[in-house]
């Protein structure tokens, strides 16, 4: 049962941000509900105060961002919804991975409400947002009583449900600097239900320019992510690998994928689950590693590969 509670719809962020400073531990920013509400429900979380994010104007778009040296960007307000962000000539034209993604988050019912900052802001290790967007090199932009500050998505994200958010401070918008053109992308998620229970984002860059006779077929470098294993998503080192021979090249991005999920839940474990249980965990991990690699990881690179060049991958 949901407890009463006092809806405020602030017009500014800093209308928003006064309300957080001024009601404090009896507050929270309040975007599509999916997960807050549910909290509210169970009565794991009591408040007596939503803030309503949506009507902030600059929360709801999606515009280009600040150019980097890098070329162009892409800002997606926290208050877009995965559905807007699904359906966006922008987002489609920069980043069609982005958008492929948003329409594969949930059930159509969260896509509807759900919003991007509420996800990153929920910190859930589970998000497909945070792992993608890794790759993405993104960065949020905060706002609060003291100003603004932008931080590397990688930083912002802390642990499991934690983020470097202060209480006062909003998530505002989320800068993703899509790819270039020489870019093959795949994002492959294994999932119980609705939620995503291991994913992994890899984006790898080509050789040559486009058009040129055989370019394409060094793959110069990969960058990778992985998410729900560990307690946060995590970026890999970006790996450098237009040194191996070419047949290797694909076989040598997935091995190292693996290799790094391995490390990543080894080092998670250690610290959490009682050794027992550990044991029985990493035996089914590997099942569940073998069947994702064979079946799902390694046949969408070769497929994103393919479709981007027409190239032989080997
Ligand atoms: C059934 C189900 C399936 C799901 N499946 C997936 C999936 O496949 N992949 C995936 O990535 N996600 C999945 N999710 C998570 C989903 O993406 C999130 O529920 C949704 O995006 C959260 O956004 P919201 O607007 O509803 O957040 P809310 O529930 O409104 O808020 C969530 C949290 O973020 C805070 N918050 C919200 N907006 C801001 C802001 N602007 N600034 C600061 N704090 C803010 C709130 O205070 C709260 O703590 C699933 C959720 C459900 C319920």
């Amino acid at each position: 049962m949901l407890r009463p509670f006092t809806l405020h719809r602030p017009e500014t962020a800093e209308e928003a941000c006064a309300l957080l400073a001024e009601l404090g531990e009896d507050a929270a920013a309040y975007a599509g509900g999916t997960e807050l509400l549910l909290l509210m429900k169970l009565d794991l979380l009591r408040l007596r105060h939503l803030v309503d994010v949506k009507r902030i104007p600059r929360f709801g778009e999606i515009g280009p961002g600040p150019r980097a040296t890098s070329g162009a960007r892409l800002t997606i307000g926290a208050a877009v919804t995965h559905r807007a962000v699904e359906r966006s000539p922008l987002v489609g034209a920069r980043c069609p991975l982005v958008a492929s993604v948003a329409r594969h988050v949930a059930n159509v019912r969260v896509r509807n409400v759900g919003t991007v900052g509420g996800n990153l802001a929920f910190a859930d290790p589970h998000s497909d947002l945070a792992t993608l967007f890794l790759t993405l090199d993104a960065s949020v932009e905060l706002v609060s009583p003291r100003g603004r500050r932008e931080l590397p998505l990688g930083d912002f994200v802390r642990g499991p449900w934690e983020t470097a958010r202060a209480a006062d401070e909003l998530l505002a918008s989320v800068t993703l600097t899509p790819w270039g053109g020489d870019t093959a992308a795949a994002y492959v998620k294994f999932g119980v239900y609705e939620r995503p229970t291991l994913a992994v984002a890899a984006a790898l860059r080509l050789d040559g320019t486009a058009g040129a006779q055989r370019s394409g077929d060094r793959i110069v470098d990969a960058r990778l992510a992985i998410g729900c294993v560990g307690p946060t998503p995590v970026r890999l080192a970006d790996v450098v690998i237009g040194v191996l021979p070419q047949k290797q090249h694909l076989h040598f991005v997935v091995w190292r994928i693996f290799q790094s999920i391995e490390d990543v839940f080894l080092r998670w474990e250690d610290g959490v689950i009682a050794p027992l249980l550990r044991d029985e965990l990493l035996q089914l991990l590997e099942v569940r590693l073998v069947e994702l690699r064979r079946q799902h990881v390694a046949p969408a690179l070769r497929d994103a590969l393919q479709v981007h060049r027409g190239i032989s991958t080997g």
